[in-house]
C-alpha cells in the first residue's frame, strides 16, 4: 500500500477503530522503537504499529488486514537479527507488536506447565516459573528483550538445549490468529496427544509467515537446587569436543551447558572490561564453560571434580566456581564478548550448525580459510557446541568503508557456508532465515522441500499477507 495514498488513510482509520485506547501508532517518533532491530542493521518503515491487548483485538486487526489486503509483520523483542521482524524498507506493512499481550495466564507446578502470552518477555516468563519452583529452560543473552512469541516463531535455542531441547521441544500447545482473522485455540498442557496432525508444529520456527502466535503452553522442569560451573582451558577445539563426549557419558544428562570460547573471543571480553582479568594464569587456545545442574540430592561438586580429574589428558587447566556469583562471572566473559565483538559497528554474524562429530573440523577449516583469505579481518568463533552450533562472526578492520564491509561480509559468508555445506550442516541453527539469509536458503533447499514449503504457505496464507518475503519470496500473484 502506498504510504501516502487515500487507501492508507482509510486503513489507518479502520485499524484505529478496532484498537481503542492508543493501540495504533502512526506518528514517526512513535514508530521509531518498532522500526529497528537490536543490532541496528535492519530497519524499515511500517505503515503503522498495531499493539493489541487481547487475542480478540489481534483477530480483529488480522480480519481487517485480510479484507483490505494489508500485509502484516508480527513483532516481538526485535532480537531475531535476520531482518524478519521489522517492516520492509519500502513501507506498507503493518507491524503487529505483541508487547501489550504479555500476561502469564497460568503456572502449574503439578502439570509442570505454564501458559503465557506471546508478548511476555522471556525473562519475565522464567521468573514467573521460578516463583513456583519451576524452570523454563530457554536461556540466552537476549532473554531480557526477546518475547515468548518471538522465541516460538524462531524456534529459539540457547545455552541449555543440550539438556532440555529447542523451543519446539518445549511447546505443548499454541493459540494462533490465522491470516483470515480466525483464532485457532490449540492451547493445552497435555504431554501426550495423538489426535491427528500436530498443528502447533507448523507455527514453530515459521518466523510469522503462517500465523500470529498469541499465547503458548510451555513445558516446565523442576528448578535445579544445585548448579556447578567450571571454566576449563584446553589445547584445541578437538580436545573440547572429546571432553564433551566424555561428559555426556560420565555426567549423564546433568550437563546443562557446554559453551565454547576461543582465545580471540576471550581477549575481546578482557579488553572490553577492566574488571575482567585473564581468568587463568596462562593463556590457552580454547575455553569451555561447563555447567551441571540438578534438583536431586546429588553431590554435583564431587561429580564435577572427579570428572575433571579423570579427564586430565584433555584438560589443560580450569577452575570450578565457588559461588553463584563466581559462576555468573564466568558467564560474564561470554556475554561481554558477544556485546563487545563488533566495537559498536557492523559485523558478519552467522549461526551455523554441523554434526557434533564434525564441529572441531568445521572450526579448523573455516577459521583457516577466513584467516588466509581475509587476514585484515578478525574471525571470532563461540557457541553452544554441545548442539553442534557455532557463531562464527567476522569483524571488519577499523576504518573499513561501508562498501568494503559489505563486500567482505558477502565473501566471508560464502567461505563459511562452503565449509558448512561440505560437512552437511545448516546455515541457520538459531536465528532463522528472515530476509537476510533467503538467497542462501533457497539455493540449498531441494525442489521437493521447496514445493512443500510453498504449498504450506499458500494453504495457510493464500493472500500472502503474513510476513511476505520472509523465508520464501513473496508470491508474484497471491490470491485476490
Ligand atoms: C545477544 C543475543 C543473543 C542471542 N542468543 C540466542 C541464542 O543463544 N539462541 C537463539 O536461538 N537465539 C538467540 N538470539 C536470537 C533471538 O534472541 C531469538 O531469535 C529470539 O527468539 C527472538 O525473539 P524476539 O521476541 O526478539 O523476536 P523478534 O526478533 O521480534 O522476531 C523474530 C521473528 O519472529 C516473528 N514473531 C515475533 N513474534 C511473533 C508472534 N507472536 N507470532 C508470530 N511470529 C512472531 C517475527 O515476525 C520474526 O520473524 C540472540 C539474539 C541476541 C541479540
Amino acid at each position: 500500500m502506498n504510504v501516502t495514498s487515500p487507501a492508507r488513510a482509510q486503513a489507518i482509520a479502520a485499524l484505529d477503530a478496532v484498537l481503542p485506547g492508543g493501540g495504533l501508532l502512526t506518528a514517526d517518533e512513535d514508530l521509531a522503537p518498532f522500526s529497528r532491530d537490536w543490532s541496528g542493521d535492519h530497519y524499515g518503515h511500517p505503515l503503522a504499529v498495531a499493539r493489541p491487548r487481547s487475542v480478540e483485538e489481534t483477530a480483529a486487526v488480522m480480519r481487517l488486514c485480510s479484507q483490505r489486503r494489508i500485509p502484516v509483520v508480527p513483532q516481538g523483542g526485535l532480537t531475531g537479527l535476520v531482518g524478519a521482524a521489522v517492516a520492509a524498507p519500502g513501507g506498507g506493512e503493518l507491524v503487529i507488536s505483541l508487547d501489550r499481550l504479555d500476561a502469564v495466564r497460568l503456572v502449574d507446578p503439578i502439570d509442570f506447565a505454564m501458559i503465557v502470552e506471546a508478548g511476555c518477555i522471556l525473562e519475565n516468563a522464567k521468573k514467573a516459573a521460578e516463583e513456583k519452583d519451576c524452570l523454563l529452560p530457554i536461556t540466552f543473552g537476549a532473554q531480557g528483550s526477546a518475547r515468548v512469541g518471538g522465541n516460538i516463531a524462531t524456534n529459539a535455542g540457547g545455552m541449555n538445549v543440550l539438556r532440555y531441547g529447542m523451543t519446539r521441544d518445549l511447546v505443548l500447545g499454541l493459540e494462533v490468529v490465522l491470516g483470515d482473522g480466525r483464532v485457532w485455540n490449540g492451547l493445552n498442557v497435555l504431554r501426550k496427544d495423538n489426535r491427528g496432525y500436530d498443528l502447533k508444529q507448523l507455527f514453530i520456527g515459521a518466523e510469522g509467515t503462517l500465523g500470529v502466535v498469541t499465547a503458548a503452553a510451555l513445558k516446565l522442569f523442576p528448578k535445579p537446587a544445585r548448579v556447578e560451573t567450571a571454566l576449563i582451558a584446553l589445547r584445541s577445539a578437538a580436545d573440547a569436543m572429546a571432553l564433551y563426549a566424555r561428559a555426556r557419558r560420565s555426567c549423564g544428562d546433568l550437563v546443562t551447558a557446554f559453551e565454547l570460547i576461543l582465545r580471540d573471543g576471550l581477549e575481546v571480553a578482557i579488553h572490553a572490561r577492566d574488571d575482567l582479568p585473564d581468568p587463568l594464569e596462562r593463556a590457552y587456545p580454547t575455553y569451555v564453560l561447563m555447567e551441571l545442574a540438578t534438583s536431586a540430592p546429588i553431590d554435583l561438586r564431587a561429580l564435577l571434580e572427579t570428572f575433571l580429574t579423570d579427564a586430565e589428558d584433555l584438560v589443560a587447566d580450569g577452575v570450578i566456581a565457588q559461588s553463584r556469583a563466581q559462576s555468573d562471572r564466568f558467564f560474564l566473559y561470554r556475554e561481554t564478548m558477544v556485546e563487545a565483538q563488533g566495537r559498536g559497528g557492523r559485523y558478519l554474524r552467522t549461526d551455523i550448525s554441523v554434526p557434533i562429530s564434525k564441529l572441531a573440523i568445521f572450526l579448523d577449516d573455516a577459521l583457516r580459510d577466513l584467516r588466509q583469505l581475509y587476514p585484515e579481518a578478525l574471525a571470532l568463533a563461540y557457541g553452544h557446541v554441545g548442539d553442534g552450533n557455532v557463531h562464527l562472526n567476522v569483524i571488519p578492520p577499523l576504518g573499513a568503508t561501508p562498501e568494503a564491509m559489505t563486500s567482505l561480509f558477502e565473501k566471508a559468508e560464502h567461505t563459511i557456508f562452503d565449509v558448512v555445506d561440505r560437512l552437511h550442516g545448516s546455515i541457520s541453527a538459531e536465528h532463522g532465515i528472515g530476509r537476510l539469509k533467503q538467497k542462501a536458503f533457497l539455493s540449498r533447499t531441494e525442489d521437493v522441500a521447496l514445493d512443500l514449503a510453498f504449498t504450506l504457505k499458500r494453504a495457510l496464507d493464500p493472500l500472502g499477507l503474513l510476513s511476505p518475503g520472509r523465508i520464501l519470496p513473496a508470491p508474484a500473484n497471491p490470491e485476490t
